[in-house]
């Protein structure tokens, strides 16, 4: 019988398939050894388990390098610096000397057996951040618990057998690590449907980067070996065994999708040009080096948003370094080869908590320590973050960006800090660009009402309507229960994007919108109705922005704006 489940969408898609099922990895106990504490005692020998556990060490961190190997040589395939990236962190996590400490330790003090050792010290490792909130922690342990279940298969001589994948299928797990992904063929890989696992987990990178349909949140044991299944995230469902009438209206779905797929895919190389001949920009966001690869895929005219939080996710409970950051940095400029870089400064607080960023718990955090705000109170981070990113400028067009501003003081605050590093790196005789354009969001209601004076004292503007509307509407953009009053388009937002486009106009300052707003094809003709000339967005939805542009028509007394010639 059909059974519909909601889940949560970790990668976007449609697709329809017969379901292979994936062994369950969690980590449990092998009781084989764990046996009365009396008998274990007698046949327990501590230096032999220790010895075992650097053998199997040993094996994991063979195994480990050869996927990474394989990883680095197919470079050139989607997902495979992702890849190679998870490889190093487990890696990392395994060469640490405090893991093989604590294991040994574990063994040699609690009279137990490898495999025991591994559980015990895995759950100890994992328990703290499984518990807390953040999701990236959440993220983190489930890191932890794949490569112990790793080390525990290998200590128990019992490395699974995986499903030989030989058709293309939709593959069902309880738990799908990174590590179980590379290796399965991606290609044969319709949609991945897993009872665990969040957005930023390792697993649903590697399947955006594929393009791979995810869903989470469905029960392992409702699935069944062969029977069919469908993803379809636009209603973030999954349908198991479905029944006629689904399987065909998702057959004809999938098949629309791919057509409109290939009609995206001719779109890559023509120019953003309206139907009456304007050009537009359109710009990506990214959020990490990896992603630098889909803007140049999509032929984006530059970076108009790099999140540079991702930074202080890898950094677990240090500061990223200026070394660290500046490599970075330098990453993305060199693979954007010339073209324009909006790097905006680490967006602390609200809903962006980090590890390595000791918060006080706020009463409203989006209305509290946020942003620059937090930044200018902690200037030696914000130094870092400077002398890094003016470093790493003379290796392309960088421009930096500040967000969460409301005050003119807060950006001639920001514009001083960037003169006096300037000073510093020329008395060090540290190259930097002279030409690194500084701008601000606009993504408060204040930013955009004092438009008129920030136009004076910074180069650029990049709307972020995300926080745009969720300030002017008093409405939280996480909060489902308000949804229908987040709306970007209500008369109030247009209203100050209007007023900084005009702003903007007036003292020739590049404008830019890089919220979701500008990925939405319903909001473009408004958008270029408002004066707007610049779109950034998440790459996989430039051709679908583009389409819009192609047929749109530019109205008005921006008529008259230039042509592209
Ligand atoms: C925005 O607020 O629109 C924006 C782009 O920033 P973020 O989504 O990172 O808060
Ligand atoms: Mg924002």
């Amino acid at each position: 019988m059909e059974k519909r489940i909601t889940g949560n969408v970790l990668s976007d898609g449609v697709c329809v398939g017969c379901i292979v099922k994936w062994t369950d990895d969690s980590i449990t106990l092998d009781y084989t050894e764990s046996k009365a504490a009396e008998v274990r005692q007698t046949l327990l020998n501590e230096d032999a388990e220790c010895d075992r556990f650097r053998k199997v060490k040993n094996a994991v961190a063979a195994k480990l390098t050869s996927l990474l190997t394989c990883a680095e040589n197919d470079s050139a395939a989607a997902g495979s610096a992702e890849k190679a990236e998870i490889i190093r962190s487990y890696i990392a996590i395994l060469n640490d000397p405090e893991l093989e400490k604590d294991v040994l330790q574990c063994i040699r003090e609690q009279k137990v057996f490898l495999t025991e050792a591994l559980t015990l010290t895995a759950q100890e490792y994992t328990y703290d951040m499984s518990v807390l909130e953040d999701d990236y922690l959440k993220q983190r342990a489930q890191d932890f618990e794949q490569l112990f279940a790793m080390l525990l298969s290998y200590a128990s001589g019992n490395v699974q057998k995986r499903p030989h994948i030989e058709k293309p299928c939709i593959l069902a797990a309880k738990v799908l690590s990174p590590i179980d992904m590379s290796e399965v063929d991606k290609n044969l890989l319709l949609g991945i449907i897993s009872e665990e696992g969040g957005k930023t987990s390792h697993t649903a990178i590697i399947a955006r980067s594929y393009a791979i349909p995810m869903i989470s949140g469905i029960p392992y044991t409702e699935i069944k070996e062969n029977d069919k299944a469908v993803i379809d995230t636009e209603k973030k469902l999954c349908v198991l065994n479905p029944d006629a009438a689904t399987a065909s209206f998702y057959a004809e779905r999938t098949a629309e999708l791919q057509k409109e797929k290939e009609y995206f895919n001719a779109l890559v190389e023509k120019r953003a040009l309206t139907e009456d001949g304007v050009r537009i920009e359109l710009m990506a966001n990214i959020g990490s080096v990896q992603e630098v690869s889909q803007a140049v895929a999509q032929r984006a005219d530059g970076v108009g948003l790099f999140r540079t939080e991702f930074l202080l996710s890898e950094a677990g409970t240090d500061f990223p370094s200026e070394k660290n950051q500046f490599k970075t940095y330098r990453a993305v400029l060199q693979g954007m080869n010339g073209k324009s870089v909006t790097i905006r400064t680490f967006d602390i607080g609200g809903d962006k908590v980090y590890p390595c960023v000791h918060l006080p718990k706020e009463e409203n955090p989006f209305l509290g320590w946020r942003g620059v705000r937090y930044m200018l109170d902690n200037t030696e981070l914000l130094h870092t973050q400077l002398r890094a990113l003016l470093r790493a400028s003379v290796y392309g067009t960088l421009h930096i960006m500040f967000p969460m501003i409301t005050t003119e003081e807060e950006v001639k605050s920001l514009l001083s800090s960037i003169e006096r590093i300037k000073k510093d790196l020329h008395k060090e005789k540290i190259p930097y660009g002279r030409n690194v354009k500084v701008g601000v969001m606009i993504e408060t209601p204040a930013a955009a009402l004092i438009a008129d004076k920030l136009a004076q004292i910074v180069d650029f503007f990049s709307i972020g309507t995300n926080d745009l509307t969720q300030y002017t509407l008093a409405s939280d953009r996480n909060n489902t229960k308000i949804a229908h009053l987040y709306r970007e388009n209500h008369p109030a937002v247009l209203q100050l994007i209007r007023m900084t486009i005009d702003a903007g106009k007036k003292y020739k300052k590049h404008v830019c919108v890089c919220g979701e707003m500008a990925g939405n094809p319903l909001f473009t003709q408004e958008l270029l109705n408002l004066g707007l000339r610049c779109f950034s967005m998440t790459p996989a939805n430039i051709q679908k922005i583009k389409k819009e542009i192609l047929s749109a028509k530019i109205t008005g007394a921006d008529k008259k704006q230039k042509k592209e010639v």
